[in-house]
């Protein structure tokens, strides 16, 4: 095994952040973990008695964070890996979704992974070293309706992501986002925040995109133990990949959307260049 490692993996109670938790244990690292609930802690430091550390944290308490992050540096030293992992998704047509659903989408996904980053970096730069992986999904990348509010959110956080670790190079700290295509995780079940429908001139476009999304929910074709491992191997790896695409469906959905920005850019290439002086 390469060295045993520090992780700090936001929302292990189910999905991901499980699979990933459980397989770094195996694998003899440190990890540790955020929850929301008692019992979920309980479960989470269950899995090694030394080995597993749970925290209850919500990354909207930005606060808490700073609490959290500074206590753990003292009792346990380094953390080499953050993985913000935390997060959720909102289904709903735009106009029939409240500002106030958005905010706390991005809150969620976008505040509290900032939040994370900024918490931990400051130790990881004066090592000059450490690696961050944020969580984002193959929505960072393409979109369809009734997700807006997580796609810009995810968008964000690629955009923020590959910025970041332009800013990080200099100091050794690798910064990974990692975009998932539809996994078996409880995202899409007890997790998803869906508005009610309104306005019945979508009906037509929307309803199908919700049915058939409840309806997959559970049988997604990604397995979360194989994200768990493909994380890992990215966090072993030297030289690890600013992006990295999980499952078949994120790899072609993702290269039709480039190969379809890429035509229309060349097709609108006249107009674009007739802005310069
Ligand atoms: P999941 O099983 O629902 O797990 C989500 C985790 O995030 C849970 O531990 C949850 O804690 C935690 N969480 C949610 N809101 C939080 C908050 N405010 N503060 C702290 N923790 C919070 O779903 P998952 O698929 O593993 O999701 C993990 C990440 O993968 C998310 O960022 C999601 O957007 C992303 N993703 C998922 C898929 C997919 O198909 N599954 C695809 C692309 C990207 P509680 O148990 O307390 O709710």
């Amino acid at each position: 095994m390469a060295s045993a490692k520090t992780l700090f993996i936001t929302g292990v109670s189910s999905g991901f952040g499980q699979a990933l938790a459980q397989h770094a244990l195996a694998a003899g690292h440190r990890v540790i973990g955020t929850v929301r609930s008692r019992e979920a802690l309980q479960a989470f430091e269950a899995l090694d008695a030394t080995r597993a550390v749970g925290r209850l944290l919500d990354v909207t308490d930005a606060e808490q964070i700073d609490k959290v992050v500074g206590e753990i540096s003292s009792s346990m030293g380094e953390v080499d890996v953050l993985v913000n992992n935390a997060g959720y998704g909102h289904e709903g047509i735009l106009e029939e979704s409240s500002l106030a659903e958005m905010r706390r989408q991005f809150d969620v996904n976008v505040f509290g992974a900032v939040a994370m980053i900024k918490a931990l970096l400051p130790g990881m730069r004066q090592r000059r070293r450490g690696h961050i992986i944020n969580i984002t999904s193959m929505g960072g990348f393409i979109t369809l309706p009734g997700i807006s509010y997580y796609c810009g959110s995810k968008f964000a956080l690629e955009g923020i992501s590959e910025t970041l670790s332009k800013e990080l190079a200099p100091f050794n700290i690798h910064v990974t986002a990692v975009a998932p295509g539809s996994f078996r995780t409880d995202w899409a079940g007890r997790s998803m925040v869906r508005s009610a429908r309104t306005i019945p001139d979508y009906d037509a476009l929307f309803d199908p995109v919700r049915q058939a999304r409840q309806e997959k929910s559970g049988r997604q074709p990604g397995d979360p133990v194989k994200a768990a491992q493909a994380i890992l191997a990215a966090i072993e790896s030297p030289n690890p990949p600013v992006h990295l695409l999980l499952g078949s469906d994120a790899l072609s959905l993702v290269r039709q959307k480039l190969a379809a920005l890429s035509q229309e850019i060349a097709e609108w290439e006249t107009l674009t260049r007739s802005t310069d002086a």
